[in-house]
């Protein structure tokens, strides 16, 4: 018995459920599989950063692969259509006769694995699936009638417990059998994406570095929930392009929280905090999977379609490139644009200032973060914009618009992060950048390179008070 491991989003030989099985299954070795489908990647609007991460991070499995004698084989095709095709006769031709592969919850994503699937009963070769990319899986959790759980609160008392009394990981499989199958170097390059801008010094790649950096979390874990907000300290983990590639499992960042929450009888906010952190991952998977229809850019609230969003193309270039007038929204843009990587309290406020002072459409900014993100991720980037936007499932109140300036005031008192991010503004005393007034003050008695807002805050919050209000 041979079988095939197919990796996906899942790059790491550390509590990888498929992996262990198909070691489990195997008395004649086991082959691994990644594909490359750039011409898919793209339709996803995947970021050059965040097809960088994962093809070094494909190399760094590979290696630890070697190790354990499973040979890691790369297979392009552009997209998914060629792929159940192309992974049955793999299976055949390696000799493998089962293929073992971790879920992934996504519409076109699953339907492609559901044709893997018939494909290769046809082959005669069996498929097994398994739940690994959430702590809780989708499904798991309904409400008393059966239904799903639209609201998080309810949705994570009842996670919390089925979390802790289902929670299972698996070891890292022992070496296996040599065979004769030789591993296939891992690119440099892939079709459509250009890697030559991206920065590799903010994410190493690998399982080693997604455990240092858990490590290194969890020791300022405790201060986690007064410093998660502060864009200008190192206050949450940094963890999301590794939970995101695979490259560790939720489960074990779930469980070094639950070490730390046991060994102080459950006092630390830091921890519980970050657990209901890493539940709004599960939850947002849990409402993909519930209603495909978000993924598929539509609304979770289908009245918000009535909406009368903007379709202002200056407005949304002056927000993607960072020059909307608003110190701290273009601080978080410039963060992405440079980083590929934003802070969660920025991305609500950019998010929220598009969606509401701008009144652009929720589904421009989805598609730009995504094209951006080294973490970028369908249900957590659909779930947080919906949010923003007032158009999802438990979001946020469409009267409660946040004031960029209360925001600043609030989570970038000294304006650090604004000055590291807009450095023209580095003159510009602290106060004048909470402050409208002060600030336009400040800009033209030093003739500061910094553009004038591109919408009164005020008036554009009461144009998306009045579009909410019109849909009643
Ligand atoms: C508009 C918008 C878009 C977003 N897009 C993405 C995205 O594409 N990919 C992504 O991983 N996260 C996304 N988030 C959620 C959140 O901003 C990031 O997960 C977080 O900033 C990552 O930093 P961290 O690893 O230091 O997080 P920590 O604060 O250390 O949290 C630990 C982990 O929990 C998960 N998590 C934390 N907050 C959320 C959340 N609100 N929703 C879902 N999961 C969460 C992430 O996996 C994160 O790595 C988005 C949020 C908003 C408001």
């Amino acid at each position: 018995m041979r079988s095939l491991v197919w990796f996906r989003r899942d790059l790491r030989i550390s509590d990888n459920t498929a992996l262990f099985e198909a070691t489990q299954a195997a008395d004649d070795g086991v082959v691994g599989v990644f594909l490359i489908t750039p011409k898919q990647w793209q339709e996803h609007k995947d970021a050059d950063c965040k097809v960088k991460f994962l093809i070094e991070n494909v190399r760094d499995l590979s290696d630890k692969l070697a190790s354990l004698n499973i040979p890691l084989l790369i297979k392009t095709c552009d997209v998914f259509q060629e792929v159940p095709d192309l992974i049955s006769k793999l299976a055949c031709e390696t000799d493998c006769d089962t293929v073992f592969l971790n879920r992934e919850y996504e519409v076109n994503e699953s339907r492609r694995d559901d044709r893997v699937a018939l494909a290769c009963e046809q082959s005669g070769v069996a498929l097994r699936r398994f739940h690994d990319r959430v702590i809780v899986p989708p499904k798991a959790i309904a409400t008393k009638e059966g239904k799903f759980y639209s609201v998080f609160t309810p949705y994570r008392r009842v996670w919390d417990s089925t979390a802790r009394e289902t929670i299972e990981t698996s070891p890292i499989p022992s070496s296996q059998p040599e065979i004769p199958i030789n591993r296939d170097p891992v690119p440099e390059m892939v079709a459509g994406f250009d890697f030559s801008n991206v920065r590799s010094d903010l994410w190493p790649p690998g399982e080693d570095e997604a455990d240092r950096r858990l490590k290194g979390f969890s020791k300022r874990i405790l201060s986690y929930n007064t410093q998660r907000d502060i864009p200008s300290v190192r206050g949450t983990s940094l963890l999301s392009p590794y939970l995101n590639a695979g490259v560790i499992s939720a489960r074990k960042c779930f469980l070094e929280a639950e070490k730390i929450l046991n060994s102080s009888d459950g006092e630390n906010e830091g921890a519980k905090t970050w657990v209901s952190e890493l539940t709004w991952r599960d939850f947002y998977n849990h409402v993909m999977v519930a209603c495909p229809r978000v993924s598929m850019n539509q609304p979770f609230k289908p009245k918000t379609n009535g909406i009368p969003w903007r379709t202002d193309e200056g407005d949304f270039i002056a927000w993607k490139s960072g020059m909307t007038g608003y110190p701290i929204v273009d601080a978080g843009m410039r963060q992405l644009n440079q980083t590929g990587w934003m802070h969660n309290r920025l991305r609500m406020v950019t998010a929220m200032f598009l969606t509401k002072h701008l009144l652009i459409d929720w589904r421009w900014g989805e598609n730009y973060f995504m094209s951006q993100l080294i973490d970028g991720d369908l249900s957590a980037n659909n779930g947080g914009w919906q949010w923003s936007a007032s158009t999802g499932t438990d979001s946020v109140p469409y009267f409660r618009i946040f004031n960029p300036f209360s925001q600043s005031k609030r989570f970038d008192p000294d304006g650090l992060f604004i000055k590291k991010m807009c450095p023209e503004l580095t003159t510009v005393p602290a106060r004048a950048l909470h402050d409208p007034g002060k600030l336009k003050a400040a800009i033209s008695s030093s003739n500061l390179d910094y553009p004038d807002y591109v919408v009164d805050y005020k008036a554009g919050r009461e144009r998306a008070l009045q579009a909410f209000k019109s849909l009643k």
